[in-house]
């Protein structure tokens, strides 16, 4: 057995890790009915109990490679469910093509990408990964391998599925093209969060990319100042490089493995929210930007989840509709009154969603706060921030989340009860199970 966690690294539980190398492997596995069932795992950057599951069996699917092909006329790509976004950066990139939607982090995979329909800073304009995906590949409980398509009831309640309705094998999605590798980038500051999202809302259409950083321990009248980033993919010719292409990152630093608890507190952070604030310009415009300074400088620090200690971190996520745009300044000036220390926040807005029933973004805005575990009084802070989210027709992201209850689950996302009903149809007796599933009643 081995002990597994999510991003967070709370919460751990052991489970019997295997890693099948073919489908027959996996066909095997699946006919052993394990006991305490089974789950896929990709690289294990949902933030809580996605992809574990205590006691019983866990599919890392790194090594079930069915190979990967890309369409260069059409940019359409095949490729295996434990393909990282990383690798597929490296391949496609320097032949003129990008992922339709990254993530905070190019360290997850493709089937973890579907099983989360993750969303990008270019939601607004792309949606999430579901709404790029043509076919999927699905091995069910029953051992059969289905071929799906957006027509399917099966391939919806996949997406977002967070990996209960069966192991995702691989995927089919169309990417963008672009001329370079980099990005042209505008940055502003804004004074506090009623200026942010003004900006947001006049000019967010003009970028394919944006993002909102919110220091959330500034009080006062400075409450949930923000440096904005937006941006689009350069041209050829803002670029002055012999290979406009090139595209080869690597993490620079290495977290120790030993860090004191308590090293991110409310004090560390304020410092390092005030010089991060003042150290971006009040307006710069048409800076040019490689593609992991602009999507995942955290990638630069191998680990950095350790720098939160033996405690761990929590993510809190939700969405509300443009209607609900009230929360969210109830919930930032909560959380600045309260000095909640969060080295990451991030506002970023939302287009429409896919049809995944469990999908978790919607039109309108979404915050993620990154938390050190253990705080005093966050359980009951987040309990009611859960209330207020509800109220306003919002939700909690599942691939964050390590601490909602069922009953916020049933209240927030409305069409449960259809995905449950095509879940049981395709495994009626659970075979498909993890920690998040039990936790909340999926
Ligand atoms: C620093 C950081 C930044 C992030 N930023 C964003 C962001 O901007 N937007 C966003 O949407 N998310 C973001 N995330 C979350 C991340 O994108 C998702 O949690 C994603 O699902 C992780 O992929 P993974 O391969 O690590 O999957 P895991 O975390 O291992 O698993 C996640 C879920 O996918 C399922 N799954 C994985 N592989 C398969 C498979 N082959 N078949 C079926 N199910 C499978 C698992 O069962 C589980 O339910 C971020 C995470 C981190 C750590």
């Amino acid at each position: 057995m081995t002990f597994l966690t999510g991003w967070g690294r709370t919460a751990p539980t052991p489970a019997q890790v295997v890693r099948p190398r073919t489908t027959e492997e996996l066909a095997k596995l699946l006919a052993d009915r394990p006991r305490r069932g089974l789950i896929a795992r990709g690289l294990g950057r949902s933030y809580g109990d996605a992809a574990q599951n205590a006691g019983g069996v866990v599919v890392d699917c790194a090594d079930l490679d069915l190979g990967w092909s890309l369409d260069q006329e059409s940019g359409t790509v095949t490729a295996s469910a434990g393909t990282s976004l990383h690798d597929l950066m490296s391949a496609l990139v320097p032949r003129g093509w990008f992922v339709p939607v990254t993530p905070g982090t190019r360290y997850v995979t493709v089937g973890g990408a579907v099983a989360a329909d993750i969303h990008g800073k270019n939601h607004h304009v792309d949606s999430s990964f579901g709404a790029h995906v043509t076919s999927l590949t699905l091995a069910t409980a029953d051992g059969s391998i289905r071929v799906l398509t957006p027509g399917d009831r099966l391939f919806w309640a996949t997406v977002g599925g967070m990996g209960l309705t069966g192991v995702i094998l691989s995927a089919t999605f169309t990417c963008v093209p672009v001329e370079t590798s980099r990005f042209k980038v505008d940055v502003e500051q804004a004074r506090n969060l009623d200026h942010v999202i003004e900006l947001m809302a006049e000019g967010d259409h003009r970028y394919r990319y944006t993002v909102a950083w919110i220091d959330l321990l500034a009080t006062g009248a400075h409450t949930g100042r923000a440096v904005l980033t937006r941006g689009n993919h350069a041209l050829r010719e803002d670029v002055r490089s012999a290979a406009p292409l090139a595209y080869a990152p690597r993490p620079l630093l290495t977290t120790p493995p030993w860090v004191p608890n308590g090293l991110l507190n409310r004090w560390t952070l304020r410092a390092f929210n005030e010089a991060w604030y003042h150290k971006s310009p009040r307006v710069r415009r048409g800076v040019i930007q490689s593609l992991t300074t602009f999507f995942h400088p955290l990638d630069g620090v191998r680990d950095w989840n350790r720098l939160y200690g033996s405690r761990g971190l929590l993510q809190y996520q939700f969405a509300v509709p443009d209607e609900g745009l009230e929360t969210l300044r109830r919930i930032v000036a909560r959380l600045s009154a309260h000095g909640v220390a969060s080295f990451l926040t991030v506002l970023k807005r939302f287009g429409p969603g896919t049809p995944g029933h469990l999908s978790f973004p919607m039109p309108g805005w979404t915050l993620a706060l990154d938390i050190p575990a253990g705080v005093p009084g966050l359980d009951r802070l987040l309990t009611l921030f859960d209330e207020w989210v509800a109220a306003a027709g919002g939700r909690l992201y599942l691939a964050k989340d390590s601490r909602m209850s069922a009953e916020t689950l049933r209240a927030t996302y409305p069409r449960l009860g259809e995905w449950r009903e095509i879940r049981s149809s395709v495994d009626p007796d659970g075979v498909f199970r993890s920690d998040l599933a039990r936790r909340l009643g999926l």
